[in-house]
């Protein structure tokens, strides 16, 4: 009778509804981990969020070790691990939380009748969204292509059902073996670059929970104004656990709503909800078009005259465009595997409209060093930066990197901290450096080309250039 729960991004032991309907089989229960290596290119993890899995993986293991139970990891294919797993442990069950990358819903499908035709019972749930993708729906019966009235459309579905406690205990299934996690390779090594993750985040369900209460204990209260501010802690930095489900969307969603009817703050509570409806926005997305991270979205701009510039590519990607604000955000990411949703809005507009550079060259760069690279927000977001992506900003709306600087930067603490080679410059010269006279740079001990770049280019020019560029695609777009 033993259930085999198959943990893929939940790695978590609360408000788990795999783990909630194995226990309530009555039976032991065999919790598992595949490092599915068949993962199609673009899918497989990146450097950064395989830095999290390996220590989440940890931390789900420690858990269920105090249950007496303990996570087996295995390697190799699922649609064979799962089946070989399920005979060698006389499972009568499995169940998994559901997956929406197309290619994961063919190869579930393919596992469930696998399991189904050697008399398995296979049981997926829904917990990676507030509702499940395909539930919302314009009155016509279509998917949503704008985000407000899908918003409105979640709203209208109700609260997500209320999160299950941890469970009291987890049976204990047959001694399985299993591989040593080490032995993965997902932490680096040669060398480890990891010292700044690990500086800056705690991976597992119990650093999610905290991570969580100081945010609805601190800055929730100031959310609607401090959101935008790189310079000060004003989110929740909830996306990497959110991403390997150390927490469910459904108890960010409970837990702030609680929060606001203690403490008055609904507007504020509200501001920040509707962010995890932006996030089930890119999972619709996703689910309705699945190639959403490979093919720009708006037919018209598959002919935009992008530019393969490679020189380009590497300055933005290791922070040295010259443009403090963009060299910041970059700088932030290779640090420590995030960066601020305003910053992320400005490289990628840098990207994609000042350098005209393909924005699936962001996103790539993007899946390999984010904590929490996203299959649906990583490509809807760099869509939505494009202009070519759903409910996406129009394409000549193109932020200017000083002024955007200046605005969510003002006192330019942001930029002193990842760029400290141009800190000692007063604040009226901290966001265009090469404005400063050459009497203010001597004393700050710059030299511009030298200790820190030359705009990579024009910003005025270069925002002509885009415009031209898109007057040649604008009758389709
Ligand atoms: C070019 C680009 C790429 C991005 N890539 C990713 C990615 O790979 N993974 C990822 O989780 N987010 C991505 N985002 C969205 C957003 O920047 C991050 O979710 C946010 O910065 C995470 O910080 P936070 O948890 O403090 O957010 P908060 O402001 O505290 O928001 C709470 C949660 O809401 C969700 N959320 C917030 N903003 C958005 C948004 N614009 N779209 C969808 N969901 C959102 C996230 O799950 C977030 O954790 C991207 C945005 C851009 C512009």
């Amino acid at each position: 009778m033993t259930t085999i729960v198959w943990f893929r991004a939940d790695l978590r032991i609360s408000d788990n509804p795999a783990l909630v309907w194995a226990i309530a089989r009555g039976a032991p229960v065999v919790p598992v981990f595949v490092l599915d290596d068949h993962w199609p290119d673009p899918w497989q993890p990146g450097g950064a969020a395989r830095w999290w899995l390996h220590h989440s993986l940890r931390a789900l293991d420690a858990a269920l070790r105090e249950y007496g139970n303990r996570l087996v990891l295995r390697c190799g294919p699922a649609d064979r691990v799962i089946p070989e797993l399920a005979a060698e442990t006389d499972a009568t069950a499995v169940a998994w939380n559901r997956l929406y990358e197309g290619w994961a819903r063919e190869r579930d499908s393919r596992i469930k009748q696998t399991l189904k035709e050697a008399g398995i019972t296979a049981a997926s749930f829904q917990d990676r969204v507030l509702h499940e993708p395909w539930v919302p729906k314009t009155g016509g019966g279509a998917p949503y292509k704008v985000f407000s009235p899908f918003w409105k459309a979640l709203l209208k579905l109700g609260a997500p059902a209320e999160p299950q406690p941890a469970p009291e205990h987890i049976p204990t299934g047959p001694a399985v073996r299993g591989d040593d996690l080490d032995s993965w390779g997902l932490h680096p090594t040669r060398p480890d670059w990891s010292g700044g993750l690990h500086a800056t985040w705690t991976p597992g369900e119990a650093g999610a929970q905290a991570r969580l209460h100081a945010f609805l204990d601190g800055a929730l209260a100031q959310y609607p104004e401090l959101r935008n501010r790189p310079d000060r802690a004003g989110t929740s930095a909830m996306s990497p656990h959110l991403r390997w489900g150390e927490i469910s969307p459904a108890q960010l969603w409970h837990a702030t709503q609680h929060r606001m009817m203690e403490d008055a703050c609904h507007d504020a509570g509200m501001t920040f909800l509707r962010e995890l409806g932006w996030r089930d926005f890119s999972y619709h997305l996703l689910y309705w078009w699945p190639d959403l991270a490979d093919v720009t979205w708006k037919p018209a701009f598959r002919a935009f005259p992008w530019r393969e510039d490679g020189d380009g590519y590497r300055a933005w990607a290791r922070g040295q465009t010259g443009y403090p604000i963009v060299d910041a955000g970059m700088r932030e990411l290779y640090a420590t595997g995030w960066m601020h949703n305003r910053v992320r809005m400005i490289v990628g507009s840098f990207l994609v409209k000042d350098l005209l550079i393909p924005w699936q060259w962001g996103e790539t760069w993007f899946w390999d060093t984010l904590v929490d690279a996203d299959p649906a927000t990583n490509a809807a977001s760099w869509q939505w930066v494009a202009g070519c992506g759903a409910d996406a900003a129009p394409y000549f709306r193109i932020f200017n990197p000083v002024t955007q600087g200046q605005k969510f930067d003002p006192g330019g603490a942001y930029v002193r901290r990842w760029v400290p080679e141009i800190a000692a410059l007063p604040d009226r010269y901290l966001h265009a450096p090469w404005t400063a006279p050459a009497s203010v740079l001597a004393h700050a001990g710059i030299t511009l080309g030298t200790s820190y770049p030359e705009p990579l280019v024009d910003h005025k020019a270069a925002r002509k250039r885009a415009l031209d560029a898109f007057e040649t695609i604008k009758g389709g777009a």
